[in-house]
């Protein structure tokens, strides 16, 4: 095994191994930085993302209880106009859909397949009927499709993390899979959350698949981190001069018809006092 010790699964670093092994290997085992653009239009990419961030702050705000009256204030004093429209968007459509008990960025640890992992919600909601669904706020300008979505490591780990989490987290009989819904937002589509409802089937095939992937990883070797074939994701990797796979990054409009998405911080999470879930 050649993965530091402690290594810590995330959605994103997993991600980052089914899109290219080569860059997990590079950005977690060797920890190389590289000094290159994602994107031709660094200012605007970089002044989207700072955005998003700004703008899941708001929504924690608000679901913690902030009044949105003094959200609003910040809000318009933001200096990105899109996220004045993502905030009337989320206002206008979202909180109908908020009744119940609700856990806000909440993170859970588990370990499988011998692993530590960890998943960080935005919002977990436990309605009346004992249904859990998972909210997640996106401010990309693509929306994926449903059938992505599904495919995305995000979804199947965080709906099994919460299928096994959620008996001992929230004082649950065993909950089933179908009691189980992942809710995308997208700041751009308000009023059309991609609403994905779990299943046997699919905790079942994730089970696999994620152990599968983990086990792989942990037991690879230098030589087992191969480069990704679709050169399309090079093109907007910081390691693609490395690589020998293009200087220039490619454009910003590209990116998002690619369906590809900005890189979540998450590994801004505090792993201190986390409750953690063994399966
Ligand atoms: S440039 Fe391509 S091959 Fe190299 S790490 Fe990035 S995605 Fe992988």
């Amino acid at each position: 095994m050649i993965l530091p010790k402690n290594f810590i699964f995330t959605q994103g670093n997993l991600q980052d191994f089914v899109d290219c092994p080569y860059r997990f290997y590079l950005r977690y085992i060797l920890r190389t930085s590289w000094p290159a653009l994602v994107v031709d239009q660094a200012l605007e990419f970089e002044q989207r993302g700072q955005a998003g961030g700004r703008f899941h702050r708001f929504v924690q705000q608000y679901l913690l209880g902030v009044p949105p009256e003094r959200i609003d204030g910040l809000v318009d004093g933001d200096p990105l106009p899109d996220l004045r429209r993502w905030w009337a968007g989320f206002i206008a459509h979202v909180p109908p859909w908020l009744e119940g008990q609700r856990w806000v960025e909440m993170t859970v640890t588990a370990t499988l397949a011998g692993q530590r992992l960890v998943a960080k919600y935005d919002l977990i909601l436990l309605d009346e009927k004992g249904n859990l669904t998972i909210f997640d706020w996106k401010t990309s300008k693509k929306p994926l499709s449903a059938a992505r979505l599904l495919e995305r490591i995000q979804t199947r780990l965080y709906r099994l993390v919460l299928l096994q989490a959620s008996a001992s987290l929230f004082n649950l009989q065993p909950v089933e899979p179908e009691q189980i819904t992942m809710r995308y937002w997208y700041a751009t589509q308000p009023q059309m959350p991609i609403t994905l409802v779990y299943s046997q089937s699919n905790y079942e095939n994730d089970l696999a698949y994620l152990t599968d992937l983990i086990e792989t990883i942990s037991n690879a070797q230098e030589n087992d981190f191969i480069r990704t074939a679709d050169l399309a994701r090079c093109r907007f990797c910081v390691y693609r001069s490395h690589c020998e796979r293009g200087v220039e990054a490619g454009s910003l409009d590209d990116f998002d018809y690619l369906d590809l998405e900005q890189d979540e911080a998450d590994l801004l999470i505090d792993f201190e006092d986390l409750p953690e879930i063994e399966f």
